[in-house]
C-alpha cells in the first residue's frame, strides 16, 4: 500500500512530466474507482496547462491554468505508469501531454480516487480541513505534540495514526519512527516526555527521509518504457520482522490492536 513517501516519489516523478505542459488528452477508460471520476473531468483537464504539482498527506495535486486542480489518492494498489509501451487493462485514467509523453494511472483494485475541484477551494476540501500539520513542514514540532497529545491516555502509536495530529503518517513509518526513537508504543501519549516528544520528531522526519531518498534513486530507472512511479523495495529495522534481532541485542515483537500490527523491540523502547 503507498504510503506518504510513495505518493511524494510519485508527484516528484510526474512533475518533470508535466510541469508547464498542455495536456493533449486526458482520458478516463472506465467509470468510476473507488468513487466516480468527475464527469467533467476529460474536458476540464484536456487542453490544459500544468502549472503546480504537489502532495498534501497522500493525495497528489496537479493544478492547472484554469483554476482547476486534479487531487489523486493511490488507496492500496494505485501507481502511475510513465510513458508505458501499451495501455494495459487496469489503467483508468490516461494522461498524453503537448510532448507525447504519456502517463497512466493503473489502479487493479480501485481503491484509489481521482476529484477535481478549483484549486481555491483546495484547502476547504472535506478529506484535507481536519488534517494536521505536514510531517515534513514546519508545523511538526515537539510544542505542537506536546499540546495536541498532553493528558492523552490513548497509545502514542494511536495517536501518531490520528490525521489530525499529523498528516499522512501510516503504520510502517510510526513503527519505525517510535522504535528509532525508543518509545514503546503502547505507552499512554500523554506520558511522553517533551525530550522524547522532539526525538520523534526527528525520528519522523529520518524514516520519512530515507524512504523518499529510496525512492528516488530507483526513479533514476524509469527511461524503461514500463517504469512505474510509486513503489520500491524498503529496509526497516522492525516492521514486518518479529523474531529478528534487534541491533540492541533485543528481539523484535508484534502485537495486533484494531486489526494493525506493531512491531516493536521491548529491550529498547520504553
Ligand atoms: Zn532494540
Amino acid at each position: 500500500m503507498p504510503e506518504l513517501p510513495e505518493v511524494e516519489t510519485t508527484v516528484r516523478g510526474l512533475t518533470p512530466v508535466l510541469q508547464g505542459q498542455r495536456l493533449a488528452s486526458v482520458v478516463t477508460r472506465r467509470g468510476d474507482l473507488r468513487r466516480p471520476f468527475p464527469p467533467e473531468l476529460a474536458q476540464r483537464m484536456t487542453g490544459a496547462t500544468v502549472t503546480a504539482l504537489s502532495r498534501r498527506a497522500k493525495y497528489g495535486l496537479i493544478e492547472t491554468d484554469r483554476g482547476d486542480t486534479m487531487i489523486f489518492h493511490l488507496g492500496m494498489s494505485g501507481r502511475w505508469r510513465v510513458d508505458p509501451a501499451e495501455v494495459l487493462p487496469h489503467d483508468h485514467l490516461v494522461i498524453e501531454t503537448g510532448e507525447g509523453r504519456r502517463l497512466a494511472l493503473n489502479d487493479p483494485r480501485r481503491f484509489g480516487s481521482v476529484d477535481l475541484m478549483p484549486t481555491a477551494e483546495v484547502a476547504g476540501w472535506p478529506p484535507f480541513v481536519a488534517l494536521g500539520p505536514e510531517p515534513l513542514g514546519p508545523g511538526f514540532t515537539a510544542a505542537h505534540l506536546e499540546r495536541v497529545l498532553g493528558g492523552r491516555t490513548a497509545s502514542i502509536k494511536q495517536m501518531l495514526l490520528d490525521q489530525r495530529v499529523v498528516a499522512g503518517l501510516g503504520n510502517i513509518y510510526v513503527c519505525e519512527a517510535l522504535h528509532e526513537a525508543g518509545v514503546r508504543a503502547s505507552r499512554p501519549a500523554g506520558q511522553v516526555s517533551r525530550v522524547k516528544l522532539a526525538r520523534l520528531v526527528e525520528t519522523v522526519h529520518e524514516v520519512l527521509d530515507a524512504a523518499i531518498a529510496a525512492g528516488g534513486s530507483s526513479l533514476r530507472d524509469y527511461a524503461r518504457p514500463d517504469g512505474e512511479l510509486g513503489y520500491f523495495s524498503k529496509q526497516f529495522k522492525v516492521y514486518g520482522r518479529e523474531g529478528e534481532p534487534c541491533a540492541c541485542g533485543g528481539k523484535v515483537a508484534r502485537y495486533v490492536e484494531g486489526g494493525r500490527s506493531t512491531f516493536w523491540c521491548p529491550k529498547c523502547q520504553r
